[in-house]
């Protein structure tokens, strides 16, 4: 039996990797590649192995950069079942008809730009028949994949329903135990349950996307959105808050929440404008199992989810457009997370002008993307085409990573007390180094760190 490392080592999108056991062939994992337009353009390419050959395919959770490329795995002839965690089952759903739908866009705008033919990478239907093969499954019940593999999801802790996959591989007399981490979340986060502890594995894949950092503190940063939102006094203005559509979106709301009545949240209103956030924080509100034993007891305090009595879910454009009349006392959560598209967008521009309003970055902002330019303190940001001045407040608090630091990723490998041997996927080569030393010293582990294609024996 081996692994192949396929996508998503010594980088941090594209998670893929080829299990083999015996005459059959399992993926863990079939994720798109995501960054610059050159990356992307690799999603096209062929896979290196026969789609139709696999056997199956199990998920670690919703995220695009690890389910992705289901799609082209499908309309390439695979058929066999996408074993998945119930609740990420359904946000796949979500995630899969969005991106979907932006393909379709993107190659729309590609096709007048150049004056040729531009497929989507996939399309609505692609991700319907992803659908049909999807078989959801709960935590901590191990079942048969195909024969000589079975699996055990455990929860990471990362996006609702997201796993760690525990296998166990038998071929021949041989029997082996190798945990793929899946993205671990970090611990001490709202909603989600702690990433969960796996007592021992023969074989690590382990991710390490911040192994060469420590976030701050999650409290301070609950505090700081407080003291932001507490100083914003009646008739003073609007609130952004940029936010992921899934994770980030119901992190908030849950904090709102949590918070209405010491951050004196009444004098708002609290509006949720993104329908795909809309829907995934169903999803979210409809698997009160999956919670942490806070929001349980908060969610049974008020009689169920969401916890905020004034907000207001935007669903339409006209919906969206509305909120664009209101000059104070609104809190507008909406996407894209970066301000790079997304009503975010229409939001800053009507709001940007006016040094009465704010805007509270919480995630990470890369490179090149309006959301940097806020945090960098640009004069102006270009917006619809058009430049438009910042005089609004920018408040940069970061800390609701929905990945585990350095720290976390120590902890939870921790957990395995035999200290088994670490393969590290999904990071950039920097982190590994660091997070290699790190772990060295705090408890001797060994970490590997595979290039594409390369092939473990187990
Ligand atoms: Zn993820």
């Amino acid at each position: 039996m081996n692994i192949e490392f396929f996508g998503a080592a010594g980088e941090v999108t594209g998670s893929c990797h080829i299990l083999r056991v015996g005459p059959k062939t399992v993926l863990l994992d079939c994720g798109l590649i995501q960054g610059s337009r050159k990356d992307e353009a690799r999603n096209h390419d062929p896979f290196p192995f026969d789609a139709a050959g696999i056997d199956a395919v199990v998920l670690s959770h919703a995220h695009l950069d690890h389910c992705g490329r289901l799609p082209l795995l499908v309309r390439r002839g695979f058929r066999g079942p996408i074993y998945v965690q119930e609740a990420a089952g359904e946000l796949c759903a979500i995630l899969l008809a969005d991106a979907a739908h932006l393909e379709l866009r993107d190659a729309e705008y590609q096709s007048r730009k150049t004056a040729r033919k531009i497929k989507p990478l996939f399309t609505l239907e692609d991700g319907e028949a992803v659908m049909r093969q999807l078989k959801g499954r709960k935590y901590r019940q191990r079942f048969a994949v195909v024969p000589g593999v079975e699996v055990c999801f455990r929860d990471a802790g990362h996006i609702l329903g997201s796993c760690a996959v525990e296998l166990s591989l038998t071929e021949g007399g041989s029997k082996r135990k190798l945990v793929f981490s899946g993205d671990l979340g970090q611990f001490d986060t709202p909603v989600l349950k702690d990433p969960e502890c796996i007592e021992s594995a023969d074989y690590v894949l382990m991710e390490s996307t911040y192994g060469n950092r420590r976030h701050r503190e999650r409290a301070e940063t609950v505090r700081e959105i407080g003291e932001i939102l507490s100083a914003v006094r009646s008739g003073s203005g609007n609130v952004l808050i940029p936010a992921f559509a899934i994770g980030r979106s119901q992190e908030i709301l849950y904090l709102l929440g949590k918070h209405y009545e010491d951050w004196e949240l009444d004098r708002f209103q609290v509006f949720l404008d993104s329908p795909m956030a809309i829907e995934a924080s169903k999803v979210y509100w409809e698997h009160p199992n999956l919670y942490d034993e806070e929001a349980t007891k908060l969610r049974e305090a008020n009689g169920g989810m969401p916890i905020l009595p004034n907000l207001k879910l935007s669903r339409s454009s006209e919906d969206s457009m509305a909120i664009n009349r209101i000059r104070s006392g609104a809190i507008v959560i909406a996407g894209s997370g970066m301000c790079n598209g997304g009503r975010i967008v229409h939001h800053l521009r009507h709001n940007l002008g006016d040094a009465r309003n704010h805007v509270i970055i919480v995630g990470f902002q890369a490179p090149g993307t309006t959301g940097r330019k806020l945090v960098d303190r640009d004069a102006t940001v270009r917006l619809h085409g058009e430049d438009v001045p910042v005089r609004a407040q920018i408040h940069t608090v970061g800390g609701l990573s929905a990945h585990g630091d350095q720290d976390d990723l120590a902890r939870w490998y921790e957990c395995m007390q035999n200290r088994p041997p670490v393969w590290l996927v999904h990071g950039e080569r920097e982190a590994q180094y660091a997070f290699r030393d790190y772990m060295k010293q705090r408890n001797g582990a060994v970490l590997h760190l595979p290039e594409p294609g390369e092939r473990l024996e187990l």
